[in-house]
């Protein structure tokens, strides 16, 4: 990832769930959003998830070296992922991206898991490497590894029995990073083609949620409340981490994040960009040779996957 704006403001570790950013509150002559009201939500607990296995999945995805679009080692992690998901309903999303780089197969990787309420909730991350840093020593395992390998671990979570609540789609995107310089035109190349391929066929007015996971391994876990997100969205991801006793890892700060959200925001689907963009002091390991597998940790997986498989459960209850 991505485009970060501003530092908004930081409160909310002690609070039940942090104030808006000055910039939401001020904006005197904005609409009030047409968001549902914050519910009161009786769901029950979700699976956790196998944070050892988690952690496993990152390690061989970051096995494989940088993974940038067009490359060998992106090749070798298409086939990892969908191998991991024999017997599943898989759909591609596969087209060849125009940038300022040249041309680049993209392939957005999706898998569907059926429920019985009328209604998705897709879990995207995104599992492309950095591009610029490509003949450097980067492997990105928070940045691309750690999102590729807990949608697999949420997929072993949800294989083979009916949900009773929405379909769940886990979205492994492509082409999330720049190839150059982040800007509109230069970033989130497969979340803007998947984005206007569902609007066109009907798929965005199911969609009922869009949980992005991006950089959720930091072993040092603040995860930011982002003001591109649905702030009813945003407080129930909070109610799922007070649920579970997580909420210390959560909202301290508010940022304006872009990311792969971004098409579907602008689609009106309800989206929370889950993402922890304090990684190492002063975010020095983002992007840096330096985001390597001994800055994770198992623990940061458990936390980041459970809180956003409880906000499922939690969405389904509504
Ligand atoms: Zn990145």
């Amino acid at each position: 990832m991505l485009g970060l704006f501003s530092v908004a403001c930081s409160a909310g570790r002690e609070g039940k769930t942090p104030p808006a950013s000055p910039r939401e509150s001020s904006s005197a002559s904005a609409p009030a959003p047409a968001a549902p009201p914050a519910p009161s939500v009786e769901a029950g607990l979700a699976p956790t998830i196998n944070a050892p296995r988690a952690m496993q999945y990152t390690k061989e995805v970051v096995a494989f070296g940088a993974r940038p679009i067009g490359s060998e080692n992106h090749r070798k992690l298409e086939q990892y992922i969908v191998g991991h998901l024999k017997g599943d309903e898989v759909e591609d999303d596969s087209f060849v991206a125009d940038t300022v780089e040249g041309k680049f197969p993209v392939r957005n990787i999706i898998a569907k898991y059926p429920g019985t309420k009328d209604g998705i909730i897709v879990i995207a991350g995104h599992y492309d490497t950095n591009y610029p840093l490509r003949n450097t020593a980067f492997v990105g395992a928070n940045d691309g590894g750690s999102s590729t390998a807990i949608l697999l671990e949420f997929a072993n979570q949800l294989r083979g029995k009916k949900r009773e609540g929405y379909s769940v789609w886990l979205l492994w995107t492509d082409g999330e990073e720049a190839v150059k310089q982040w800007s509109d035109s230069d970033s989130v190349y497969g979340t803007r083609h998947l984005a206007a391929r569902w609007q066109k066929d009907g798929t965005i007015k199911k969609i009922k949620a869009f949980l992005l996971a991006d950089m959720i391994g930091d072993a040092d876990l603040n995860i930011e409340r982002e003001s591109n997100s649905a702030p009813w969205l945003e407080d129930l991801v909070y109610q799922a981490a007070m649920k579970l006793g997580y909420q210390s890892h959560f909202f301290a700060r508010t940022l304006e994040i872009e990311d792969d959200h971004l098409p579907f925001v602008k689609l009106g689907v309800p989206c929370a960009d889950l993402i922890d963009l304090d990684y190492g002091y002063g975010n020095v390991f983002h992007h840096s040779p330096q985001d390597t597998m001994d800055k994770l940790s198992p623990k940061s997986l458990q936390i980041a996957g459970d809180v956003i498989l409880q906000t499922v459960w939690m969405l389904d209850a509504r």
